[in-house]
């Protein structure tokens, strides 16, 4: 089993960055302060990066997002 720790971090060196991966380090960095939803949307987007890169998908940032967006609207949709 491959973990992935998660980090938060105050500040990335772009101000528009909220999220990161670390494939190497095995690191999530996701920005500190989002409010819950972006936080947790954030988080899983970069989780979806790292199994596409521990499987071999080779999921483009496209697919990563698509399957992001279709996932929360599911989720709003059924009020979870
Ligand atoms: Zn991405």
């Amino acid at each position: 089993m491959i973990r992935y720790k998660v980090e938060w971090i105050g500040e990335f060196k772009c101000d528009r960055q909220i999220g990161e991966t670390d494939y190497t380090e095995k690191i999530i960095t996701i920005k500190n302060g989002l409010d819950k939803a972006t936080s947790f949307w954030t988080f899983f987007h970069e989780l979806e990066h790292a199994i596409s890169e521990e499987l071999g998908l080779k999921m483009t940032e496209r697919q990563v997002n698509g399957l992001e967006m279709g996932l929360a609207q599911a989720v709003e949709d059924n009020g979870w």
